[in-house]
């Protein structure tokens, strides 16, 4: 008998095995049908296999589906990363489907000639309507237009006979992009970079590399380059670029477009569903060369992926925190090994753990110094707040406000940098010192002043600012705490009121089209002070942005989780690389408190060196990562006793196990959010433990109760 391991998209912890019939010829990556109870349901064939009897009836397979199989590989994939993040193998199969979900784009309506045949009266505008048409076919309106007459005229010859209507359906062409089409001209680093990207490509097997270089030294034309010669080797190759923040895909595009003469492919949830399945069937189809991504992209079934590039690796946006639990840079090293594939990690600011695996001569290590064109790197001085303190309820210091000046009298144009959303981040009472904080959630709700409500950051929930205290009953009471970026924004509109000033943050900019026309702007140089949030701190190239203002640099500093550290120099580096990209000098200026700390000193200095080693010393006294491992399960519910047994008996039942210890439980730092209590326990491992099987046999051993939900982070990012 032949039996099918079928991964169906249920957290349950292996795929269900199902008879396969008699007639019913089954491999690896099918979809299917199988019953489950008194349901069908669509799941995978992970495996078939032929077994002498058994014990137990199986149910047998119902029907193969005539969906796309998913290519071997992809499969392998799944397995692995279901495995690697302790997920389940069907929930990961579902996200490979996902695009295939989608409904089908409407085939689109258009009109032809039907054979020889003429109108019974030929007026002038049914001429013109034959005479634009031709032998084509074309959209009703299209025509009506072509020709210069209302849509009735085509309608006519519609009803008369004289044209027909077919409907086509819509497969999406994706051109093939054209290796020669404007190649760049590279500078001697790039073209070595390029060189050897391009080589472990043509090499074959798996080859991954750190392509490591400042802002503006042109690592998006080395990569593409390397991906050019791949695709002159291999016209079949196929080439995936996942980019942390949709708000840059539309640049990249357009670069791609530029170099190759034709667009990629787009992939991430901003893209419409029909598209995004035409983009599924031609990566499976191996239609689509080049497709440019968020990191749900590394779901799609490439049959031929050859290079994968994550551009901006650093960025805390590629790990995915809600739904299945994964790091898009990580699952992307993963894949191109079962792919046997090259892989490029870019980044001005390399995570460490990256660092570390370049340093060890696992990644290929290749260093872009020069500074591509005329820009240089800006002048970064800090600004010491105990010497120059602002005004009470005021953010900007003297020294700063003067850059602005200077900067706006010259016409150039001023970043400041405040990654903090909203007008305050705490509202208090001044009579009895009650925090306004959501009902259901204990994180505090952030003043929107654009919107007049208090918001909580979490959950999205948000109320209108009451008049009375809701702890006290006083009467306007309430005082706006510490500046967000429209405060920041007020104060730089008082001061100049001339200038023309904008916000960037998720609120001002929530989706990649309103994004795009703010950057946009920015770039033609439409505003002349830009207050914004880290959104604006990625990638972006505006050519006269001349000076950076950090309004808080301690801000980050102060996150008291592992990586607050390496975030700040990233975030501050990425930020302050922004100014003097073309032929002006830039500078930046960075407002702290405390311009002794060891990162500000070294971002000061420019010295990334000085500040890598440091923190690596500092993780490797802890056995932190790269040093060792964590993971972190969370268990939430209503019930917070329910919760709490669970936790203890989680803590009670730890396997043995050397160079591994685990912490807690503890409240999680956000005890309690939408009315679900949570606790945390965190395990640290060395690197060489074995941390997914040790977390296996653990929660092997604990029943968890249907009220309480556990969620498994391995290498948590977020301490939250
Ligand atoms: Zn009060």
């Amino acid at each position: 008998m032949k039996v099918a391991s079928v991964l169906i998209p249920l957290p349950v912890p292996e795929a269900f095995d199902y008879e396969v019939p008699e007639a019913v010829a089954l491999a690896r990556g099918d979809q299917v049908a199988v019953p489950l109870g008194p349901r069908l349901i669509r799941g995978v064939v992970a495996e078939v296999r032929e077994t002498t009897g058994s014990n137990r009836r199986l149910k047998a397979v119902e029907q193969v589906l005539d969906d796309p199989r998913l290519p071997e590989r992809t499969v392998d994939f799944v397995e692995w990363a279901a495995r690697w993040t302790l997920s389940a193998p069907g929930e990961m199969a579902a996200a490979a489907l996902k695009g295939l979900r989608a409904p089908r784009p409407r085939p689109e309506r258009r009109v032809r000639r039907v054979g020889e045949r003429s109108p019974a009266k030929l007026t002038a505008a049914r001429a013109a309507v034959l005479e634009a048409l031709g032998p084509r076919s074309m959209p009703g309106p299209d025509l009506a237009r072509a020709a210069g007459v209302s849509s009735g005229v085509v309608k006519g010859l519609v009803d008369e006979g004289v044209l027909e209507v077919v409907e086509i359906e819509a497969v999406a062409a994706f051109d093939p992009p054209d290796p020669d089409h404007a190649p760049a001209s590279l500078n001697p680093d790039q073209a070595a970079a390029a060189d050897a990207i391009a080589e472990a490509v043509t090499g074959g097997g798996f080859a991954p590399f750190l392509l490591d270089g400042v802002t503006g030294s042109g690592k998006t034309e080395a990569y593409l380059e390397a991906a050019a010669r791949t695709l002159k080797t291999d016209p079949a190759a196929q080439v995936l670029i996942l980019l942390p923040e949709i708000a840059l895909t539309q640049a990249l595009i357009e670069r791609i477009a530029a170099r190759f003469g034709a667009a990629p492919a787009e992939w991430h949830s901003g893209v419409a569903p029909p598209k995004r399945r035409q983009v599924w069937e031609a990566v499976q189809a191996g239609r689509c060369n080049i497709v440019v991504g968020a990191r749900s992209a590394l779901f799609l079934p490439f049959v031929n992926l050859r290079l994968l590039v994550v551009d901006e690796e650093h960025d805390g946006s590629f790990k995915q925190e809600e739904g299945l639990v994964y790091h898009g840079r990580d699952l992307a090293v993963a894949r191109g090994r079962i792919e046997a594939a090259t892989v490029v990690l870019a980044s001005a600011t390399p995570s460490l753990e990256t660092l570390w695996n370049a340093h060890q001569g696992r990644y290929g290590w290749l260093k872009l110094a020069a500074r591509h064109g005329a820009a240089v790197l800006p002048q970064i001085s800090l600004l010491d707040l105990r010497q120059a303190p602002p005004d009470p309820q005021t953010w900007l210091s003297q020294p700063l406000r003067e850059a602005i000046g200077e900067t706006l009298a010259r016409g150039e144009q001023t970043l400041l940098f405040l990654n903090r959303r909203g007008y305050a981040p705490v509202v208090l009472c001044r009579a009895c010192g009650h925090r306004m904080t959501a009902p259901d959630t204990d994180s505090w709700l952030v003043e929107h002043r654009y919107t007049g409500r208090l918001v909580c950051h979490l959950t999205g929930f948000s109320m209108v600012r009451p008049k009375l205290c809701p702890s006290c009953g006083a009467e306007d009471s309430l005082v706006s705490v510490g500046p967000g970026v429209e405060r920041v924004e007020e104060e730089v509109r008082q001061l100049f009121p001339e200038a023309r000033t904008a916000v960037f943050s998720s609120d001002t900019a929530p989706d990649g089209k309103s994004a795009r026309a703010l950057i946009q702007t920015m770039a033609e140089g439409g505003i002349d002070i830009l207050v914004a949030t880290q959104a604006a701190a990625k990638g972006h190239n505006f050519p006269h942005l001349t000076l950076v203002g950090v309004v808080d640099a301690d801000l980050g500093l102060r996150g008291g989780d592992l990586r607050a550290a390496e975030r700040t120099f990233q975030l501050l580096t990425q930020a302050t690389g922004r100014a003097g990209r073309a032929d002006k000098p830039g500078r930046a200026v960075l407002q702290t408190w405390t311009p002794e700390h060891p990162v500000l000193m070294a971002l000061a200095a420019g010295d990334r060196d000085a500040f890598v080693e440091a923190e690596m010393a500092e993780r490797e006294a802890a056995s932190l990562p790269p040093y060792g491992r964590l993971a972190a399960l969370i268990l939430s519910g209503e019930n917070a006793a329910a919760v709490d047994k669970v936790a203890r008996e989680l803590a009670g039942s730890i396997p043995n196990a050397e160079r591994l210890e685990v912490y807690g439980p503890a409240d999680a730092p956000l005890a309690l959010v939408r009315g679900r209590r949570r606790k945390r326990l965190l395990v640290r491992a060395d690197r060489d433990v074995d941390l997914q099987g040790f977390l296996r046999a653990w929660l092997a051993r604990v029943k968890i109760p249907a009220s309480v939900r556990l969620n498994v982070d391995v290498d948590p990012y977020s301490f939250l």
